[in-house]
Parts: structure tokens; C-alpha cells; sequence
């Protein structure tokens, strides 16, 4: 037999091996012996079919076969087929001479379905290329690839940019990343116990019960569904005394509950300060029209099947056009602001008060009768006739026309009556008030 250039030669001759012949220069004894020093488990295998010739001590142990009599038996009796297969495979792109590289195998060792890691070495033995198939236990769910990930897995949570941080099931805090010490600013010496963590991070008592309650039906929820928490937002107080606004994440992971803190402070800034300019009129800081109506809908819908009816009331600036015409249309936008907060002076804080546009405001009120409707249509109209606007002093009027809606009537119903009203008093002679 030709010996391949790269192999490498292993004499197998140990002192005082016995006589008992194994081919040309080697004796069962010696074999056992070689294969024996190798501290992994360790088959080798005939040449060209995959049986098995020797096992060495590990492996009789991890295959569960005595060491004598060990006789040639198939592989796929220690390993399972799909596994015996995968090793042929394996077999054939091995290099000589040198260990393979690790493979993942699927096998099925005693009747146990088991990860393990093999790696091939094709050894010439005098002038005899060699199988040996050396195994191991692979980490569990891992990969050959991932190997070693594990002692990187904390720098990994370093760099995430949001609060990572553990509890044992006992509410302990075993782990938090960096993130969630620069986004807090303690450390876990001053949250050693979730007392802490609910007292500093929530000063306010009120609050502090607020955020608690949110929390724990939350968990609650999410584990009697064994499912991600529905994450929510709070407010809280980090170490500099700062204000943040935190989403919270939270998910049980076996005996660990893993939370999420994912600051979203600039983000619900900008959503605020959006939904703002997008509800509200630019010269006078009033409802816009749109917002006005969704305000409306809403009070109606509350109001819904109760004794508090809603009440409309229409307000139109009489003779408006010639204040422009006469002092100039920035004189004009000043009346519109000074009227806009003279009226809200004489509103309570859940009426509500709305530019339609032009110099055309409303209101919705919640008043229990006709008469208290009466009184807060007729303070307004007042308090605009009263007192002359602006530097310039001007005198201003406002006519209002008024409905109080009935039971069942639609929104749309009583903005008609209030606008007929408010035609009405135009047609009366202005700066007066009408209700429907
Ligand atoms: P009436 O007593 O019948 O209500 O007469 P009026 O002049 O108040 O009503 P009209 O609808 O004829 O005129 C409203 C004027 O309001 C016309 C428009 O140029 C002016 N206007 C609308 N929006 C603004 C605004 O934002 N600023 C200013 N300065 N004027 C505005
Ligand atoms: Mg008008
Ligand atoms: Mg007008």
C-alpha cells in the first residue's frame, strides 16, 4: 500500500506489547493503548464501510458498549443512521494527516436523541490509512459556529441601546447592563432591593401607586398568558434628578424576568408637541375646527342617555370686516386673540372652546338647564361689549346664537339650531343672544 505524502506516521509499537497479531507490526494490545490516551471518546473505523473496529474507554462509556468482547459492529448501531450517514459524509471531505474540522451531528446515542460535536482525523498507521472519529458533547442548541459566543454575551448586552436588565424570580436584580445604568443613573448597589428601585425611581407617593398598579396587572396578564408584556410608558426620575419617559418591556424567561427600558422621552416630545400644533389655531392658542368637533363628539357620547345635556352656543363678532377695513387686518388679529381669551376667562376648565374660523368661535357647555346657558351666553356677550379692545380702544360686539340639546339629538342637529339662532340675531340687530 502507497503511503500518501501528508500523512502522518504513528509507529505503533509500545514496550512489552503481547503477541497477539493486529496486521503488520501492531498488536491489539498496542492499539487499545494509543487509543486509550485519547481523553475524548474515540472510534476507528474500518476502511471502506463505516464499521466500527475499536472503541476506545470514553467511548464505551458515551455508547454505552462493553469494551470486551468489542467486536466490529456498524456505527449506526452506536449513533443512529441519519447520524451514521452524516459521518460518511464527513469522512470524505476530511483532510489526511490533520484534525477535520468540528461537525454538529444529530445522533441517537442509547436511545436518546443527542448533539455531538465529531471531528475526523485520517491518520496513515504503516502504510494503513485510519479512521478515527473522536466525539463530543455539544452545548446545548448550539452551533459550531456560536462556539465561544458565551463569553462575549455580556459585552453584547453593553451595547444595546435600550435598559437590559435580569430579576431572580424573588425580585432581585442579577444583572443590568450599562445602558440602564447611564439611563438611570444608579447603580445596583442603590436598587438592591425593588423597595428602592419604586422609591427612587417614583418620588411622588401618588404616582409611585399609579406606576405599581400598571405593572403588576400588567405582569399579571401577561404571564396568565404566557406572553410579552403589552408594554406601556412611564414617567420617571432618574439619579440627576432629571424627568424621563420610559417604555417598559418585560417578558419571563424561565425563572428570570427580563425587562426592557427603552427611553422615548424625545420621541413622545415631539408626538406631543405634533398633536398640539395639529389640534390647535395659531393666532389665538383655541381648538381648531377639527379638534373642536372631536372634543364635541366626545362630550356628547358621554353625556349619552344622562341628565346633562350638551349645549352649542355659536359666537360671530359683529361687524368684523370694517374692523379690518378701518384699523388694519393686524389690529384685527389682535381683537381675535384679546376675544378669544376673554371668553375663555369666564369658561369653566372641561368646556369647551373653538375657533370655526374667521371670526367665528363656538362652545360646548355642560349645563344642567336653560338658564345657567342662558348666563354663561350672556357673561360672554358682556364681557366683549364692556370693555373697548386693544390700545386702540376699539368697541366690539358679539352676537351668540344657543341650542341645548335634547335627548337622542344628534350633534349635527344641534349645531343647526344654535347656527339658525345666531342668524336670527344677526338678522335682530346683532350683539345680543338667542337660545333655541
Ligand atoms: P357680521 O356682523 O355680519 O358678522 O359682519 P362681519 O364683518 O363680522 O362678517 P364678514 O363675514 O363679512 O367678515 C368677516 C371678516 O373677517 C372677513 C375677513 O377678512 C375677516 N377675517 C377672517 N379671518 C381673519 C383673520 O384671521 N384675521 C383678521 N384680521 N381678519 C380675518
Ligand atoms: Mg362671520
Ligand atoms: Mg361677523
Amino acid at each position: 500500500m502507497s503511503r500518501p505524502d501528508s500523512a502522518v506516521s504513528i509507529p505503533l509499537s509500545t514496550p512489552g506489547a503481547s503477541a497477539e497479531a493486529e496486521g503488520p507490526g501492531r498488536s491489539r494490545q498496542e492499539v487499545d493503548f494509543w487509543m486509550n490516551c485519547v481523553g475524548a471518546p474515540l472510534l476507528l473505523m474500518e476502511r471502506q464501510t463505516l464499521t466500527v473496529r475499536r472503541a476506545n474507554r470514553n467511548a464505551a462509556v458515551l455508547f454505552g458498549v462493553g469494551l470486551e468482547p468489542f467486536g466490529p459492529c456498524p456505527v449506526e448501531d452506536l449513533v443512529g443512521s441519519e447520524a451514521a450517514m452524516m459521518l460518511g459524509q464527513i469522512w470524505n471531505v476530511a483532510p489526511v494527516g490533520v484534525p477535520g474540522e468540528p461537525f454538529l451531528i444529530r445522533a441517537v446515542v442509547q436511545e436518546q436523541e443527542r448533539m455531538l460535536m465529531v471531528q475526523v482525523t485520517k491518520l496513515a498507521v504503516e502504510d494503513e490509512i485510519l479512521r478515527l472519529f473522536t466525539f463530543m458533547d455539544a452545548p446545548p442548541q448550539g452551533s459550531v459556529t456560536l462556539a465561544g459566543w458565551q463569553e462575549n454575551v455580556i459585552s453584547l448586552l453593553n451595547w444595546l441601546p435600550f435598559g437590559f436588565e435580569i430579576a431572580s424570580a424573588d425580585d432581585q436584580i442579577q444583572f443590568a447592563n450599562s445602558t440602564f445604568k447611564e439611563l438611570f443613573g444608579y447603580s445596583q448597589d442603590d436598587i438592591a432591593n425593588i423597595e428602592d428601585w419604586w422609591r427612587l425611581v417614583y418620588p411622588d407617593p401618588d404616582y409611585r401607586a399609579f406606576a405599581r398598579a400598571q405593572w403588576y396587572s400588567s405582569i399579571a396578564a401577561a404571564r396568565a398568558e404566557n406572553r410579552e408584556m403589552t408594554p406601556f410608558d412611564l414617567e420617571v426620575a432618574t439619579a440627576s434628578g432629571a424627568r424621563r419617559t420610559i417604555q417598559f418591556r418585560h417578558r419571563t424567561i424561565g425563572n428570570f424576568h427580563v425587562n426592557l427600558y427603552i427611553d422615548v422621552t424625545r420621541e413622545r416630545a415631539y408626538a406631543q408637541e405634533l398633536r398640539v400644533l395639529a389640534d390647535t389655531d395659531p393666532l389665538t392658542g383655541a381648538m381648531n375646527r377639527r379638534r373642536f368637533f372631536e372634543e364635541a363628539d366626545r362630550l356628547h357620547a358621554q353625556g349619552g342617555g344622562h341628565d346633562m345635556p350638551i349645549a352649542f352656543l355659536m359666537l360671530d363678532i359683529d361687524h368684523f370686516k370694517s374692523i379690518n377695513d378701518r384699523h388694519g387686518h393686524g389690529v384685527g388679529d389682535l381683537v381675535l386673540i384679546e376675544f378669544t381669551e376673554r371668553c375663555r376667562a369666564l369658561l369653566q376648565a372641561d368646556d369647551c372652546f373653538g375657533r370655526m374660523g374667521g371670526e367665528e368661535f363656538a362652545v360646548v357647555l355642560r349645563r344642567p338647564d336653560q338658564r345657567a346657558v342662558a348666563d354663561v351666553a350672556e357673561r360672554i356677550r358682556a364681557a366683549v361689549e364692556d370693555q373697548p379692545f386693544c390700545t386702540a380702544r376699539l368697541p366690539v360686539s358679539v352676537s351668540v346664537g344657543a341650542a341645548i340639546g335634547e335627548r337622542g339629538e344628534s350633534v349635527g342637529s344641534i349645531i343647526s339650531r344654535a347656527d339658525n339662532a345666531l342668524y336670527d340675531v344677526k338678522k335682530a340687530g346683532r350683539n345680543r343672544v338667542i337660545i333655541r
